[in-house]
């Protein structure tokens, strides 16, 4: 999952798109959502939605969900364009609750870059990473390959050439330049951390096959519905 690109592969293939809704329907949703602010705002205690506004909540609801079926759909033509080409898919064990956590900070330590951070959480999120791990999952399974999950901290920090890692090495959201005098690769910073985790699969460090997991998790759910 990329950051400047939303999927970013380590063959230097990437897959883009563009804004689920189109400029018009954006400013027609901000438009509604401050309408039904205002209605909301304007309601006397105790007094029932009004008719109006649940007209407001319902075109705000048919726009969202708009934009959720085109995310899904290029979700659906990207994975099986993955699914078909690739026999093995390596993808980052990302815990996208505690990206989300950690941009604000506390009062006492406020968050650095909130801003950039938020927008990040934001295109994870929106993207739903996760919707696109199931689809991978299935689609590799229906065709015969394999997808794997890595435990992939740090794997944008570290230079995928020479294996260096500090902090100060991506110099942009977008760029990656290596601070190890005797390497000084650079390139695009998704590709580079993509690049980090077809490494750490080969190191054997695949620790969860999707699949297995999953079984294990169904089989946890069925046991008190037997015991009833
Ligand atoms: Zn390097």
């Amino acid at each position: 999952v990329g950051v400047t690109v939303p999927l970013a592969l380590s063959d230097g293939e990437t897959y883009e798109h563009g804004e689920w809704l189109t400029g018009k329907e954006q400013a027609r949703l901000l438009h509604l959502e401050q309408r039904a602010a205002q209605r909301k705002r304007h309601r006397k205690p105790g007094e029932r939605t009004s008719r109006r506004l649940h007209r407001t909540y319902d075109q705000i609801a048919g726009l969202r969900a708009k934009a959720k079926r085109r995310a899904v759909d290029w979700q659906h033509q990207t994975t099986t364009a993955i699914a078909r080409t690739y026999g093995t898919v390596v993808v980052e064990a990302l815990t996208i609750t505690n990206m989300v956590k950690s941009a604000k900070g506390t009062i006492e330590e406020p968050g650095r870059n909130v801003a950039q951070k938020s927008g990040l959480n934001r295109s994870i999120s929106g993207q739903a990473w996760g919707r696109t791990v199931t689809m991978l999952t299935y689609k590799t399974a229906q065709l015969g390959g394999t997808l794997h999950k890595v435990p992939a901290p740090g794997t944008s920090r570290r230079c995928s050439a020479c294996g260096f890692t500090t902090p100060g090495s991506r110099e942009s959201q977008a760029v990656f330049v290596c601070k190890n005098p005797a390497c000084g690769w650079s390139g695009n910073a998704d590709h580079n951390a993509a690049r980090n985790v077809l490494y750490l699969y080969r190191m054997g460090l695949a620790l969860i096959p999707a699949a297995g997991r999953a079984v294990v998790r169904r089989a946890k759910r069925v046991k008190p519905a037997a015991a009833r």
